[in-house]
This record gives C-alpha cells, sequence and structure tokens, in this order.
C-alpha cells in the first residue's frame, strides 16, 4: 500500500501547468464549420518522488490523453510540462532521448502492445539498442535480469508474446519499461485487462519496483478499488477536465465534487460507518465538441442552478491539498 502523504518539501519531478489538449473534428454531413474537440483543458498538477498519482474518470474523459501529454507523445495545445525542473516540450536532440529513456509507458493491452514477431528478450532489451545504452552482449546480460527481476525465468528469453499469459505479456511490457532505468511511468490502464488474481500479483509487481527502483507512476484507471490500493492523490476527470484532487483516503471519504460522489458511490467501502447511497448519474456523457457552458458538468448535476450554467467553476483548494472545481463546494468541512 501506498498511501503516503507526500509534499512540496522537494522539488516535484514532473509539473503540468494549464495544460490542454484540442483537436480539429471534421465537419458534419450538413454543416461547413470545422469544430473543436476539447480532450483536455487547462489541466494543473505536481507529482512528487516515488508517488503514485491516479487519475480517474468515465471513457473518454481525457486520462489517457493527458498521460500522453505528459509524455509528449501528443503535443499539447497550451500549457507547459516541466521534468525535473526542464521544458519538455522544448527539448531536443539528446535531451529529449533521455526525456524518452526517464519517463515510460505501459500500456493496458500487453498483447498489442509487443510486436508478436519477436521474441520475448528481443523486445525487452530493444529500447537499450535504439538508445545506444549497451552492445549486444549486455543488452542480454540486462534483459535476464529484468526478466528476474518482473518475476519471469529466463526460458521466457526465447518465446514469442503468443505463448505468455496475459499477466505474463503485462510482466514484460513492465520489464521493459523499465530496462531503461526510468524515473516516471504512466501506467495506462496497465492492470485493467486482467483477470482479478493477475492483477493482484501485477499490483504486487508494481509495489516492489517502486521501492526497489524508486519510481514514480502516473496511475490512470477506472478502477476505483485498484486505484485506492495503489495511489497517494487522485485525480478526477470529467470531459476533458480535472475536477477534484486530493490524497487518496480523503477523496474516498470526503468526495466534494458531486461527479466524484457519483462516481465513488458505486464501489463498497470496507467501512460499516460509512454507508453510502448510490447515485446514479442521469443522461449521456455530452460530446466534447460542444462542451455544456458554464460547469461542464451542469447538464448531469443534481445541484446545478442558474450560475452553474453560465460560469466555469475554478479549481479552489478547500483544505489539505483538496480543491475541488464545484460552486457549491463548502469552504471547510463535509457533507
Ligand atoms: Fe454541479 Fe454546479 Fe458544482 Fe457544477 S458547479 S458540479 S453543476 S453544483
Amino acid at each position: 500500500m501506498m498511501n503516503q502523504k507526500y509534499g512540496p518539501d522537494g522539488a516535484p519531478l514532473l509539473k503540468v501547468s494549464h495544460v490542454s489538449k484540442h483537436y480539429s473534428a471534421k465537419p458534419g454531413a450538413f454543416s461547413r464549420d470545422r469544430r473543436v474537440v476539447r480532450a483536455v483543458e487547462d489541466i494543473s498538477f505536481e507529482v512528487y518522488t516515488k508517488e503514485t498519482i491516479g487519475i480517474v474518470g468515465e471513457s473518454g474523459c481525457g486520462k489517457t490523453t493527458l498521460g500522453k501529454l505528459v509524455l509528449r507523445l501528443f503535443e499539447p495545445t497550451n500549457g507547459e510540462v516541466l521534468f525535473e525542473g526542464q521544458d519538455v516540450l522544448k527539448l531536443k536532440g539528446q535531451q529529449l532521448r533521455d526525456f524518452r529513456r526517464y519517463a515510460q509507458i505501459v500500456y493496458q493491452d500487453p498483447y498489442t502492445s509487443l510486436n508478436p514477431r519477436n521474441t520475448i528478450g528481443k523486445i525487452i532489451g530493444e529500447p537499450l539498442l535504439v538508445q545506444k545504452l549497451a552492445d549486444k552482449k549486455a543488452v542480454q546480460e540486462k534483459v535476464m535480469h529484468m526478466l528476474e527481476v518482473v518475476g519471469l525465468s529466463s526460458d521466457y528469453y526465447g518465446r514469442y508474446p503468443f505463448e505468455c499469459s496475459g499477466g505474463q505479456r503485462q510482466r514484460v511490457g513492465i520489464a521493459r519499461a523499465l530496462i531503461l532505468n526510468p524515473k516516471l511511468i504512466v501506467c495506462d490502464e496497465a492492470v485493467s485487462a486482467l483477470d482479478v488474481s493477475t492483477q493482484s500479483q501485477i499490483i504486487n509487481l508494481l509495489d516492489d519496483i517502486q521501492e526497489e527502483f524508486s519510481l514514480t507512476y502516473l496511475f490512470i484507471s477506472h478502477g476505483l478499488s485498484v486505484v485506492r490500493h495503489m495511489c497517494s492523490r487522485v485525480m478526477v476527470m470529467y470531459l476533458g477536465r480535472m475536477v477534484e484532487i486530493a490524497e487518496c483516503e480523503e477523496l474516498y471519504h470526503h468526495p466534494m465534487h458531486p461527479y466524484t460522489q457519483a462516481l465513488f458511490s458505486a464501489i463498497l467501502l470496507p467501512d460499516p460507518e460509512m454507508e453510502r447511497n448510490r447515485i446514479i448519474l442521469e443522461g449521456d456523457v455530452p460530446n466534447p465538441v460542444n462542451v455544456p457552458s458554464g460547469c461542464a458538468f451542469h447538464t448531469r448535476c443534481r445541484y446545478a442552478d442558474e450560475r452553474c450554467r453560465k460560469e466555469t467553476p475554478l479549481m479552489r483548494e478547500i483544505g489539505n491539498g483538496h480543491s475541488v472545481a464545484c460552486h457549491l463546494a463548502a469552504e471547510e468541512g463535509k457533507e
């Protein structure tokens, strides 16, 4: 369990400031206007070394896009990403290659993210060769060591992805990310496709290697129980916006944003004192090319009023590092 307290004692490893990603959408059959998809809108947060920060929200809320913006796999439309104080968007040449080495990703589907024609040994060792960090002999030794670290025997060196189970393939994906000795790993639904027992094995592995290699995780998931186990802080996204962020237990026990309350009302808490009524969200998530005015959540919010329809709520801190974007969230005290 990694629910430790992290704070601004040192500089953050990652600092994301007002990052947005807009796409131009194709015009519809009866329209010539190009419209804009606001996939991620004005998101700011910091992540500290060895912290695990969770990003949760419904499918299509922009979680994965945000993860890829942080890694510069997508270029932001606006905003700034600092990694160890360096502006990631300005990196070029060797500096960019170094960043690619230190900031890695583990994908959801270990099968499609591994080249089926390559052996496991080649898949894990390839990043070292691409980055020119070792010769072939040294690569083989490092791959063998990595197989051991992720709990696979040396027999897997010559096997192919189709010969591995889902959990084994995810171990290969983790080994491939780990071999470059990264500082930050974006886990994009990294355990979502696995059955429950395999999921807990991979979570334990992520726990262990975090300690051993001083890793920092951005943990993107729609599995709220897994996020609770893994994360020190959690960010909630809705329609490309961050609506709430807090330390994990604070958020799970005192969600302040009506969307977070609805999302978390569906999970069971092990505390019998914490009775929680299920809140069913009405309506569908609005189309991101036509985001509602004011608060983007107002079309589904049971507390929405005139102000919510007109005025966009800004993120504001309500104490203890807990911030929320809702006009009605109390300054202090919980509902
Ligand atoms: Fe609901 Fe208004 Fe708060 Fe938005 S600002 S979450 S519509 S109460």
